[in-house]
């Protein structure tokens, strides 16, 4: 059974009245495609509880609210004055956005949108502002001793008597990163703004309340803190996190604890996934530096980045190198997957096929694409691809050929004969004449080329200078594609230009 599945089964058992299925992510900037992986594994659990009958709903909240703490290398110089300030009263980079965060989390929530996730989003930064965070600071701050005591717990070593779970945002200078508090009366928390190593703090101390309201956001909980506050504030009862934050003594743990101990909610469902990599590396958001979300459905149509995700089980790595045969596979298991559903012959896969889905479910053209990747190379060839219905795979097999085929499938067929009567020996000839004959008869594409072999023979040449003479005539290289399709699929051209050849030859 798909794993989505038998956790909805598990989960069904205890009879909730609603499943809340909860992720976040902070929007520090380009997000990595590696951070997708957690909305679609927390969008399949949220569709398999609700294909089981279980009433469910799915939120993604964008932590606009933490502070810039890195400047990624493709911002000017001149957003070194926002480092430390939360995120949302930074300005957009570009023009039509609230913020900072707004900009960076909108453009990946259009890509989880065209793979077919739709939770319903929430800002961070809202929450505080709407005075719904305000009972668990007061909770927190309360159980200072407490929190105090799980960090030294979990990290095994002492943390001051004088720190507090809560970050300030401080009035003077706007950041959030700087302020420090050493005392909490039950009303105020007592505030110093200090410099850090990577950003200044101006010095500032006070008493200021913690609470904040509709015209004044006052500061938040450290996240882990706020991690578990979220979960009871909201109602989350499903909400994972990649392997980084899942770990032994993790950021998981510790959260958990704050759940349990101190806020008296249970812990979520935890929906562990393994790291989605590309080409063996893990991008960080805030260094700004790898495959961004949005430059994978670039090369990707939207239901097979998703089919990636799904098909991959969440505890196994996604290590995604896009050069070579990569791409090409991943086209073949998806049409692997069709037939299984449209022939209903592997529950699983078809299962699979179902989940990857973006919106109804569509049959995928069934050309393979490595064929589509020789067609679109030969002139005359959009018969055959509109035939196929394969047009809207042609976009991705172009850039595929451009960006990431290796250089023996990329050919093109010259439009006028290559200077290779020089080249080519009598008998390398003979073989051409040869073959121009056969193309008067109909052939298909693997009995012509069988045939080849047993042609070059006749004429006392090896099979490999037979099949460099046809590719060096038709597309200028001594190596090429299936020579009887290349054939066949340019026979027009391949014709006169053997004939020219032979002409000249003679
Ligand atoms: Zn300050």
């Amino acid at each position: 059974m798909f794993w989505a599945d038998t956790i909805a089964i598990e989960l069904k058992k205890r009879k909730l009245p609603l499943e809340w299925v909860d992720d976040m992510k902070t929007p520090s900037g380009k997000i990595h495609v590696g951070a997708l992986r957690g909305v679609v594994v927390h969008d399949l659990v949220y569709k398999a509880l609700r294909d089981s009958g279980v009433k469910a709903t799915y939120t993604y909240i964008f932590d606009d609210h933490d502070p810039m703490d890195g400047l990624p290398v493709y911002l000017p110089k001149e957003y070194e004055k926002y480092l430390g300030l939360p995120l949302f009263k930074i300005p957009s980079p570009e023009k039509g956005y609230k913020s900072y965060a707004e900009y960076y989390a909108k453009d990946f929530e259009k890509v989880f949108n065209d793979i077919g996730c739709f939770p319903e989003i929430s800002w961070a930064s809202q929450m505080y502002l709407s005075g719904k965070m305000n009972g668990v600071i007061k909770e927190c701050l309360d159980a200072a001793t407490k929190i105090r005591e799980i960090y030294e717990d979990i990290y095994k070593k002492e943390v001051s008597k004088t720190w507090y779970p809560f970050k300030i945002c401080c009035p003077k200078c706007g950041k959030i990163a700087t302020t420090d508090i050493d005392n909490w009366n039950g009303e105020t928390v007592h505030v110093i703004c200090r410099d850090l190593t990577w950003t200044k703090g101006c010095g500032f101390e006070g008493n200021l309340t913690p609470f904040s309201n509709k015209n004044h956001f006052a500061g938040k909980l450290p996240w882990k803190v706020e991690w578990a506050a979220k979960w009871k504030v909201i109602g989350v009862t499903v909400e994972g996190a990649g392997k980084d934050h899942m770990s032994k003594g993790g950021s998981h743990d510790l959260a958990s604890l704050i759940s349990e101990k101190v806020l008296a909610y249970p812990v979520p469902y935890p929906v562990f996934y393994e790291w989605f990599l590309i080409g063996g590396r893990k991008m960080s958001t805030s260094k700004g530096v790898g495959v961004t979300a949005s430059e994978m459905t670039e090369i990707l149509p939207p239901e097979l980045l998703r089919f990636l995700m799904v098909k991959t089980k969440k505890e196994q790595q996604i290590n995604f190198d896009p050069s070579g045969e990569t791409i090409p596979s991943l086209f073949d298991a998806y049409q692997e997957a069709a037939e299984a559903y449209f022939t209903k012959s592997n529950s699983d896969l078809a299962r699979i096929f179902e989940l990857s889905q973006v919106n109804d479910i569509k049959k995928p053209p069934m050309v393979r694409f490595s064929q589509l990747a020789q067609w679109v190379q030969s002139p005359n060839m959009h018969e055959m691809i509109k035939k196929e219905k394969a047009d809207e795979w042609i976009p991705y097999v172009k850039i595929w050929l451009e960006r990431f085929a290796p250089d023996e499938v990329k050919f093109s067929v010259l439009d006028k004969s290559p200077d290779v009567k020089v080249k080519l020996t009598e008998g390398q000839i003979q073989f051409l004449k040869k073959i121009l004959l056969e193309l008067e008869h109909k052939w298909e594409p693997e009995e012509l080329q069988q045939m080849l072999f047993d042609w070059a023979k006749e004429n006392n040449i090896s099979s490999k200078d037979g099949f460099s003479a046809i590719y060096l005539s038709l597309i200028g290289k001594s190596y090429g594609p299936k020579a009887g399709w290349l054939l066949l699929e340019n026979s027009t051209v391949a014709k006169s230009r053997f004939k020219e050849i032979i002409d000249i030859s003679e």
